[in-house]
């Protein structure tokens, strides 16, 4: 059964903080979360919760991700 629970997370682009809830299966591995405060979004992510404000851009919170974590697909070049 997936495992949720409550985490505080920064905003990728700006740092603000977001409540939301992070769901994990039995091995601890990130499923999916969902964001609680208002005015956030969950971005889309296979290996942890990110959370971003709705007002920034797709755009901006790829180049925000790709700077703080590294780009996906950088290692298969
Ligand atoms: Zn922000």
């Amino acid at each position: 059964m997936p495992k949720a629970k409550g985490e505080m997370h920064g905003c990728i682009v700006c740092g603000k903080l977001y409540q939301l809830y992070a769901a994990y299966d039995a091995d601890g591995n990130y499923i999916g979360s969902k964001v609680m405060s208002a005015g956030g979004k969950v971005v889309k992510d296979d290996n942890r919760p990110l959370v971003a404000c709705e007002t920034h851009s797709d755009e901006d919170i790829e180049r925000a991700t790709e700077r703080v974590f590294g780009s996906d697909d950088a290692e298969e070049d």
